[in-house]
């Protein structure tokens, strides 16, 4: 028993100690049959939450309207969820209603795969209750009961389905996967934020490419919003994720970003559709912008030091998408800027105001980023008098307009 779990046994044995039940339950028992590394542990009880709360000093109602409570134990949160049922699916997407049960059957039932409806006892026994074993020995990812019917509930589930073959390097067994291809349009009532997550995990999976290729062939990006007709793109990318994989987030995104073609603006546009936030937004924008210009091969002074602060991340991207790029001569140029930010600049905005005079307005900004651009470029030395002189001729040329 990996180490996550014997440090909250004290856990389950108090649950059981109050005459409950509690078991380990969800994707650390899956990860650890599996051999890999585990990082959340969850906890599945018998106990309604008012009763688990009763048992423990330290809790917080994470999710208390759906059974959840963190139980906190020694720096460590433990999410406990009473065993549930979901009932009365109207609008393919989780239940209108959860009701809480004693029976961890009822439970393990309304679990995705077999693979994630195991539970692990306090004395390290598998419950296994749809042959979730033989699944994981054979490497297959199947619904628990009727595929079709499951995700008839929650339409996310599909998602997960190509999320867990990519992760996991599991086939979708042939009736799970006919059902995701008959029900694929379900997808389109799922919050986006919820597909997101499953998206950017299949993204990283070890076998992205067999996640995507599914995702496609059961046509699930026709309700992934920007991914609706680049069924080749999506092709072409996903050979590329062949024997290598994004790294985080940022790089998945932007690889796929990349790979569709997209300009910074309309890179920006998909990932606002997405959802993604603003940070991940403007490190994606300025990665593509750089990444563009190093597929032309036009590098300009101006784009590194717009973009240098999204380096590593275009660089890693640039070695996915297997773009040959010179970095030490990058590196080179960049460090040779005259300035690398604004401030750095020898002349500012009060120098324009106070030392000649001129109110702030339309030309006030045009000035200095005229001058900001020019310094950037090598074509004007970094030098308050040289920039003054600049910025002299540029209001004469105004007020003799
Ligand atoms: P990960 O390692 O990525 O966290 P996980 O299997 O733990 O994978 P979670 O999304 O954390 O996935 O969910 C925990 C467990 O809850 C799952 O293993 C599964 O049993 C159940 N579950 C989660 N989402 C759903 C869903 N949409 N439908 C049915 N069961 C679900
Ligand atoms: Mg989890």
């Amino acid at each position: 028993m990996p180490a996550e779990f014997v440090a909250a046994l004290p856990i389950l044995e108090t649950i059981e100690a109050a005459g409950y039940e509690a078991y380990f339950v969800g994707g650390s028992v899956r990860d650890t049959l599996l051999g890999k590394p585990i990082h959340d542990v969850d906890i599945a009880t018998s106990a309604y939450p008012e009763e688990v709360k009763a048992l423990f000093d330290r809790t917080v109602d994470t999710g208390i309207e759906h059974g959840t409570v963190m139980i906190l134990d020694h720096g460590q949160g433990y999410e406990t969820t009473t065993f549930r049922t979901e009932s009365t699916y109207t609008d393919f997407r989780r239940p209108d209603e959860v009701t809480f049960v004693r029976s961890l059957e009822e439970d393990l039932k309304r679990r995705d795969f077999t693979v994630n409806a195991f539970a692990l006892t306090k004395d390290g026994e598998i419950i296994d209750m749809f042959d979730g074993l033989s699944d994981m020995d054979n490497h297959i990812l199947r619904a628990v009961g009727e595929a079709e019917e499951r995700f008839h509930e929650d339409a996310l589930r599909m998602m997960r389905a190509v999320r867990f073959a990519a992760q996991l390097d599991f086939k979708i067994e042939e009736k799970t996967l006919q059902a995701v291809k008959d029900n694929a349009h379900l997808l389109a009532n799922i919050a986006i934020e919820r597909t997101n997550v499953e998206f950017t995990k299949l993204l990283q999976g070890k076998a992205a490419r067999y996640g995507l290729l599914e995702m496609i062939a059961t046509t699930l990006n026709k309700y992934m919003p920007g991914l609706e007709t680049v069924d080749i793109d999506l092709i072409g990318y996903a050979d590329l994720l062949a024997d290598q994989q994004p790294a985080n987030d940022e790089e998945a995104w932007t690889l796929l970003a990349f790979e569709l073609g997209l300009t910074p603006e309309d890179a920006g546009l998909f990932l606002k559709k997405w959802k993604h936030s603003n940070d991940m937004v403007k490190t994606i924008k300025a990665s593509i912008k750089l990444l563009n210009k190093l597929r032309l091969g036009d590098v300009e002074a101006w784009d590194l030091y717009e973009t240098w602060a999204a380096i590593d991340n275009a660089l890693r991207v640039a070695t996915l998408s297997e773009l040959v790029v010179d970095v030490p001569k990058l590196e080179s140029r960049y460090a040779d800027l005259k300035i690398k930010t604004k401030n750095e600049l020898a002349f500012n905005g009060g120098d324009l105001t106070k030392g000649m005079g001129l109110k702030p307005g339309p030309l006030f900004g045009k000035i200095l980023a005229t001058l900001e651009r020019k310094v950037v470029a090598g074509d004007l030395a970094n030098n308050h008098a040289v920039l003054q002189a600049e910025a002299q001729k540029m209001v004469e040329k105004e007020t003799n307009k």
